[in-house]
């Protein structure tokens, strides 16, 4: 398929997303640059539906070595420990431009920041907004910041497809036309919608990381996806479930059983929890959140956004029990990065959840992806400010554009063979129904790795669970490119 070319943004780099990662790039750009997304007001982003906030040693007796130790300790053994510290010594600073920028963090009564403690933080750490609205807050700041930017260029659009003969990048084609550049800074979040039960937009589907794949990017580690331990359970279970952040249960709440007994240890971390819960509910049994004891406050006052949630969905969490279970909540895997951001594409760089850093390894620290976003998409931006005058003459006639699918009619499958607890049979009944339709279908191809990859780690690894496979091996990533998979 042909389309026509943007010829008034042929050159400018574009920045794909308009979550915390892509808007903080955007916000960093020195100098003309496109920002495309299908909307620009927080729908369709993770970013916004952030309950709990963002993780930053700013507390007292805190400090970035003790932020960088509970995030390597969460890793389970495949953080990329230079990279950890980077980011856990940028989070104070990332702190102050939420500040800068407008963004009211609350505070406590002596004027302080106030901080949450969150599930495997040995500190009060979590700095938040709005209560428990703390995505909506920053990200609403942020674009009205952005707005202010002259040098944006908004486009309405999707991303459909990356012009990067030879390995380097000459071009994106979007819903709306093809866009001549060297340089395009991904920002288009995780994956969570390929399951059926998901905290994430459904629209985020893995779709523009196998277009980058498809282009010839590497993808790591994308058999890790963590899952959040408490989901409220509805009756309607294809919609996007609505999260009783880990907030919950650092301030107090417990999970009980159908009978009321305790069965695990809330606050540690959310691969056991969630596995403790995903083993009653295979006995059969019902799991409960009970917040109606709260310390200092009524939960419907400590969490405005979420008693909204529950009320809607028939509960009152100041006085009754919550149904929850596990649910897809972030994918630690994606776009092989540096420390710039660059992915193995020349031209394409990644941030945000799309992208492997290196800083989550096996299993995401509660709160540590905004942190990610936040920075990840200033060291991008700043990346290609750096380098937006190298490159020499592009082409600008449209190229032909390879059509692809979107269409994924297997969420409840990936939930049973690739949920939180794994089997080699599963994983391969899984493989055998998506890799045929891997080629053309760009969701099968992003489930595809995630599949192959879980099949190649035979142990049980942070979030990563295989029951046949008892034990850890030695720590290694698992690079994939498209051709690794047996199509
Ligand atoms: C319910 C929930 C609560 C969370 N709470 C927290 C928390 O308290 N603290 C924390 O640190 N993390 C939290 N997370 C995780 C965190 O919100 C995300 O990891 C982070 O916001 C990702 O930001 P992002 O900018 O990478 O992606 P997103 O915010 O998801 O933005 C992705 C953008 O890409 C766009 N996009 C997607 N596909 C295309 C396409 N084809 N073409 C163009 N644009 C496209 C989307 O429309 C969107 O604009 C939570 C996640 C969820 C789901």
């Amino acid at each position: 398929m042909q389309g026509h070319t943007l010829s008034r943004y042929a050159g400018l780099p574009v920045i794909i997303g308009a979550g915390l990662a892509g808007l903080m790039a955007a916000l960093e750009m020195d100098g003309p640059c496109v920002l495309l997304a299908p909307s620009f007001t927080g729908e369709g982003t993770s970013s916004t539906l952030a309950q709990g906030g963002m993780a930053a040693a700013v507390g007292p007796g805190d400090s970035p070595a003790n932020h960088a130790k509970d995030t390597l300790q969460a890793g389970a053994g495949l953080c990329d420990p230079a990279i950890v510290q980077r980011i856990t010594e940028a989070g104070p600073s990332a702190v102050e431009t939420l500040l800068r920028l407008g963004v009211p963090l609350a505070r406590d009564e002596n004027g302080q920041l106030a901080l949450h403690l969150e599930a495997a933080h040995s500190h009060n750490r979590i700095v938040f907004a709005g209560g428990d609205r703390s995505g909506q807050v920053i990200l609403q700041h942020i674009l009205q910041q952005a707005r202010r930017k002259a040098n944006i260029h908004w486009l309405q659009a999707t991303l459909e497809g990356f012009h990067a003969p030879d390995g380097v990048l000459q071009g994106i084609w979007s819903s709306v036309g093809f866009i001549p550049t060297r340089h395009c800074i991904l920002a288009s979040g995780g994956c969570g919608g390929l399951y059926q039960h998901t905290t994430s937009p459904l629209s985020n589907r893995g779709v523009t990381l196998a277009l980058a794949a498809w282009a010839g990017a590497t993808v790591r580690d994308m058999e890790f996806t963590q899952f959040h331990p408490t989901a409220l359970v509805t009756p309607d279970q294809t919609n996007r479930l609505s999260l009783i952040s880990e907030a919950v249960r650092g301030t107090g709440a417990v999970l009980r059983l159908d009978d009321g007994h305790r069965f695990t240890e809330e606050l540690a971390p959310r691969d056991v929890v969630s596995r403790a819960i995903a083993a009653q509910l295979r006995e059969g049994r019902t799991v409960f959140l009970d917040g109606r004891s709260l310390p200092d406050a009524p939960f419907s006052t400590r969490f405005p956004g979420i008693t909204q949630a529950c009320r809607k969905a028939g509960f009152d969490p100041d006085t009754q029990l919550l149904p929850v279970q596990p649910a897809m909540h972030y994918h630690m895997g994606g776009l092989k990065v540096d420390q710039t951001g660059r992915t193995t594409l020349k031209g394409l760089w990644a941030c945000g959840e799309v992208a492997c850093t290196g800083l989550h390894g096996a299993n995401r620290l509660a709160s540590n992806s905004l942190l990610e976003a936040l920075v990840g998409g200033q060291w991008a931006g700043q990346d290609v400010n750096a380098h937006r005058d190298a490159a020499g003459p592009l082409n600008t006639t449209a190229p032909e554009r390879p059509t692809f699918t979107t269409d994924w009619p297997f969420r409840a499958e990936m939930q049973q063979h690739l949920g939180i607890l794994r089997t080699r049979t599963e994983l391969e009944n899984f493989l055998e129904r998506a890799l045929p339709q891997a080629r053309q279908n760009l969701c099968a191809l992003t489930a595809s790795f995630i599949g192959w990859a879980a099949l190649n780690r035979p142990e049980q690894r942070g979030a990563h669970w295989r029951e046949d496979a008892p034990g850890l091996q030695s720590p290694r990533h698992l690079d994939l490119q498209m051709n690794d998979l047996p199509l």
